[in-house]
């Protein structure tokens, strides 16, 4: 199954619970506008490539379009598709007044030195820069891109529009940036899990966690979770796992990977695969690397009864109709992962009104956007008696639907 498919097969399980027409269905499901573009750049040997790159704006009926760009070897029109739909969908899970959007270059991101970086970024604005924009489509930071690709875009943007640093987010926080973006969706990961174990009563210092993936989602995750007394007994990265029963000392493992630039080599824990990982008999796993890693052939392994992803598509659908016959509660990715977005918005809120907040009042209005986001797809899930993920699916078709009515379609 294909990325696209399986954001159709969510959706269609919520539109068929909301009764909704196939015309209905069609006109949510189908992106306003999908642009491919060429990019023809030379690279620092002289040499001339030419790279595609896209841009899907999915839907723009309840706000402007946001979502990211990836600059990575594997981006398809069918990922970005799928992407871009899923940001609909988060955003308006979470309640955040914008529709969907997502962008990318097919391009090995490693492999580009920062002048190549540079000037792929800036060639591609010069395509796309008249449909993106502070009140159209606003891009922000995903795979292969950071902060400095932003201020990039931007700088480019306004050669043709003038000053707005509007027009993205994700930027250096001296260049318009917002305070707390950086660690946005791994702090809401930690938010989010810290809620769902309240709701099910159960106490942190007495839950085993697992996390696969040490990134910016992992790390940031990790430290909010240890600082609120969870026991992190399993981490990984690119290098493998890392186990500790007794728990992993998060603090010592996050100098490790400042040092170093992986966790690679840590030895305050046994070693052991990234398979082995998702096995462990852990309360809370929380997939934060890739997509479809827990498929119908491993999902008989997972032994943890809750899985938060942090990661976009961890679970594939395949594996998630398995574990929800079992009970596992999953906390899906389009409410779990989108203290990123939420942040993203601050952002744009304070570069529309020239005002900058402190990281104290980001991270309180963090935790209250996705507060409010999880009561409400707890509450729909336990009144409609339907999972987490198709009761989220359910809140956001909802809205875009009453958006789209209310606008005449
Ligand atoms: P990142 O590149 O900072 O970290 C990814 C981590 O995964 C790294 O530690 C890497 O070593 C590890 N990893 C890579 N391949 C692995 C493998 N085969 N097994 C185990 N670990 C592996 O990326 P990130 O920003 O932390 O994003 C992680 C996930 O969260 C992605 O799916 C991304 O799409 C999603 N996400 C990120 C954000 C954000 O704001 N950064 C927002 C929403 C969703």
């Amino acid at each position: 199954m294909k990325a696209f498919e399986a954001t159709q097969y969510y959706f269609d399980k919520a539109a068929d619970i909301l009764d909704f027409s196939p015309e209905i269905r069609q006109l949510l499901i189908t992106p306003r506008r999908e642009v491919r573009v060429e990019i023809p750049v030379e690279m620092d040997n002289g040499r001339l490539e030419t790279l595609i790159g896209f841009r899907v704006q999915h839907n723009n009926y309840r706000g402007p379009m946001k979502g990211g760009l990836r600059y990575h070897h594997e981006v398809d029109l069918d990922e970005v598709r799928s992407l871009a739909s899923l940001m609909t969908w988060k955003t308006a899970v979470v309640n955040l007044p914008y529709g969907g959007a997502k962008g990318g270059i097919k391009v090995s991101a490693q492999d580009l030195s920062r002048r190549e970086k540079e000037r792929i970024t800036r060639k591609f604005v010069d395509q796309i820069h008249d449909i993106i924009g502070p009140r159209t489509d606003i891009p922000a930071p995903d795979m292969g891109t950071n902060a400095d690709t932003m201020a990039w875009i931007r700088n480019q943007w306004e050669k043709y529009n003038g000053f707005d640093p509007a027009v993205i987010t994700g930027k250096p926080v001296d260049q318009y940036g917002a305070e707390g973006r950086e660690e946005a969706t791994g702090r809401g990961v930690g938010i989010l899990t810290f809620k769902m174990l309240q709701r099910l009563g159960r106490r942190p210092a007495e839950t085993t966690v697992a996390i696969q993936g040490f990134g910016n989602v992992g790390s940031h995750a990790g430290k909010l979770l240890h600082e609120s007394e969870f026991k992190i007994v399993a981490i990984s990265d690119i290098s493998g796992g890392y186990y500790d029963e007794q728990g992993i000392d998060i603090p010592l493992a996050l100098r490790h990977t400042l040092r170093n630039g992986s966790l690679e080599g840590f030895e305050g824990a046994k070693k052991i695969s990234n398979e082995a990982l998702l096995a462990l008999d852990v309360n809370v796993l929380i997939p934060a690397a890739l997509g479809g890693v827990i498929h119908a052939e491993n999902a008989g392994e997972i032994r943890a009864d809750i899985i938060i992803e942090a990661a976009n598509g961890p679970v594939h659908p395949g594996a998630d109709e398995m574990l929800q016959s079992r009970g596992t509660l999953i906390l899906p990715d389009i409410l779990a992962n989108a203290g990123g977005v939420t942040v993203s918005y601050f952002e744009w809120v304070q570069n529309l009104q020239h005002y900058k907040w402190g990281l104290n009042r980001v991270r309180q209005e963090l935790d209250s956007v996705l507060s409010r986001g999880f009561e409400d797809v707890w509450q729909t899930s336990t009144e409609k008696g339907v999972s987490l993920r198709t009761a989220a699916f359910m809140i956001s078709i909802q809205r875009v639907y009453r958006a789209a009515e209310l606008a005449g379609f």
